[in-house]
């Protein structure tokens, strides 16, 4: 089996980027056609721990995973990263400082995974339960000093080449300081634009926008029902329908972060299993479809959640359990990474999380190594 240098091998996938972690030998991954990245925002292994005691240890999807590692998160500035800079990261392979989106710490711009899958010619799309040009997805879309430049991000998914995204967001488009209205430069460029989910559903060919909301979508316990997981088997089924050549879909449970702000438990755990149904959804996908790997990791957690007896009924999973918090902000022990689906076992492991879009960009084929 042929062997080589993964850390040597980064330098050439992505500009710019640095090697941060330590270099190891492993065997050649596989080349795979559709690529889905699934990020819980502030899913840390204690909300995932948390979701799987309260349900009285009722197994989540995500345990189906074969491959499983520990990702490390720290941004370019801060040992607690924020989801700008570890969208970044995760979407170009480079550090950058907090709050800054799609370039790295000295401002300069940074192809991401939607620009080189685009520039190969694959399909992609975004899915998500924020805003889509909340920092997460614009990680992915946009180049901007600032995550809170939300207008001007909007303006990055008309050029973006997405043959999908569904979220919320819709002011950023439509109800703007300049007044553009963003959502007539799409249908032009031929997008469906949707603003209701039996719009969403009823779509059937071509490019879909779907902007659902003014800001974020409503939490799963105010009505948000399934919306992820049908949402995102309409992304795969956009996705895999038309293009021979494979996709990148990159899908995030984006509220379980804000539940973790506000040390919600009872949220962080419906909107963890609300995100787990959509990482059911990838990994049925797969097994229909066996050249798809499927990667489910967070950004970092929130709310420093921990997981301790109340000392008074030890065996009853609910009762028996306390659930404390340290921080009203986000964390940075290492967070949780879910690897299924073809190649799944190369994932396996302890990554930075600038590696996971290097590997990503490798077994789709988006860089070829340099001789
Ligand atoms: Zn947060």
């Amino acid at each position: 089996m042929h062997t080589f240098q993964i850390g040597l091998i980064a330098v050439s996938l992505l500009v710019g980027s640095t090697i941060s972690y330590a270099e190891r030998t492993i065997e050649t991954p596989p080349k795979v056609k559709n690529v889905i990245l699934m990020i819980g925002d502030g899913m840390g292994v204690a909300h995932v721990s948390a979701t799987m005691l309260y349900h009285n240890e009722a197994p989540l999807n995500m345990e189906r995973a074969h491959g499983v590692g520990l990702v490390k998160t720290r941004s370019a500035n801060n040992m607690v990263t924020d989801s700008a800079a570890a969208a970044t990261a995760l979407a170009t392979g480079t550090k950058t400082n907090n709050g800054m989106i799609g370039v790295d710490a000295d401002g300069n711009v940074l192809s991401n995974l939607v620009e080189l899958s685009e520039k190969k010619g694959l399909s992609t799309g975004l899915v998500v339960t924020s805003a889509v040009t909340h920092a997460t997805p614009a990680g992915f879309v946009a180049h901007v000093p600032h995550r809170s430049q939300e207008e001007k991000i909007a303006e990055a998914f008309v050029k973006s080449g997405l043959e999908v995204f569904i979220g919320g967001g819709q002011k950023f488009f439509s109800n703007r300081r300049d007044k553009q209205d963003l959502t007539k430069a799409l249908s032009e460029s031929g997008y469906t634009v949707a603003f209701n989910q039996d719009d969403v559903q009823k779509h059937k060919k071509g490019k879909l926008c779907a902007l659902l909301a003014p800001n974020q979508m409503p939490y799963c316990s105010d009505g948000r029902a399934d919306y992820l997981a049908t949402s995102t088997q309409k992304a795969l089924d956009i996705l895999s329908g038309e293009n021979a050549k494979g996709f990148f879909l990159m899908v995030e449970g984006s509220l379980i972060d804000y539940a973790g702000h506000d040390n919600n438990i009872d949220r962080i755990v419906s909107e963890t299993k609300d995100f787990d149904q959509a990482v059911k959804v990838a990994f049925d996908f797969a097994d229909k479809h066996p050249d798809t790997l499927v990667i489910v990791t967070a950004d970092h957690g929130t709310g420093g959640l921990s997981i301790i007896s109340n000392s008074k009924n030890f065996t009853d999973s609910e009762k028996g359990l306390k659930y404390t918090f340290g921080t009203t902000s986000h964390s940075a022990e290492m967070v949780p990474l879910f690897a299924y689906g073809k190649g799944a076992k190369w994932f396996s492991g302890v990554w930075d999380n600038t590696d996971i879009p290097k590997m990503i960009a490798q077994v789709l084929g988006l860089r070829e190594k340099s001789k």
